[in-house]
């Protein structure tokens, strides 16, 4: 399985991050070996000095697809979770500024934290899913889907012209405002509506 995670997807954290406003959807990977699953605590790695969280809505892939036209891109996903894509956001910039890819920024170890309930997209309001995050109990971003510039079946659409979607791949849905930096001994918590959905503890 593969995880695509998309870029810059809602207004309010482009602008954070000094980045223009894409025009079409900006995406990258990460590899299967990023998961970290079942609330299990994330070690903080001695290659960055800023490591960020950004909670995210992911949507699991439940049928294989290829060039989805946005009439049926609704089908191809299930079910909706929630995940934090860890961000080395130091090497980030070294990247940027050298023109590299950011997968030593994004991709590394366990930097995708992922719930472990999936909530089936039947039960929910996709034009309406709030979500949010907490560091130490104290609430630090606040999202929802109605947000985002690019709808997820604009991003299926969009990705599946380049990517094959495979039943399982799960897509990062992108980020709002209020990413920051963690330290040995926070705890982050990611809830979906009301609901915790996700636990990690930095060490
Ligand atoms: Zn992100």
């Amino acid at each position: 399985m593969k995880i695509i995670c998309i870029g810059r997807n809602y207004r309010d954290h482009a602008q954070e991050l000094n980045n223009a406003v894409p025009t079409s959807p900006m995406f990258f990977l990460k590899p299967e070996t990023a998961l970290l699953r079942n609330n299990r605590p994330f070690f903080l790695p001695d290659f960055t000095q800023e490591l960020h969280y950004e909670v995210e809505l992911v949507y699991r892939i439940c049928r294989l697809g290829k060039n989805i036209s946005p009439k049926f891109a609704h089908r191809y996903y299930d079910s909706v979770g929630i995940g934090i894509d860890l961000t080395a956001r130091d090497l980030q910039e070294k990247c940027k500024s050298n023109g590299w890819p950011w997968e030593m920024a994004k991709a590394f170890d366990n930097s995708a934290p992922l719930s472990s309930k999936f909530i089936d997209k039947e039960q929910l309001n996709l034009d309406n899913i709030s979500f949010k995050l907490l560091k130490n109990d104290q609430v630090v971003q606040t999202g929802n889907s109605g947000e985002m510039i690019f709808s997820i079946d604009q991003i299926i659409t969009y990705v599946s012209q380049f990517i094959t979607l495979k039943i399982g791949d799960l897509i990062f849905t992108g980020t709002p405002a209020g990413v920051g930096s963690v330290t040995i001994g926070d705890t982050l918590k990611a809830y979906v509506g009301n609901e915790l959905l996700l636990t990690t503890k930095i060490l």
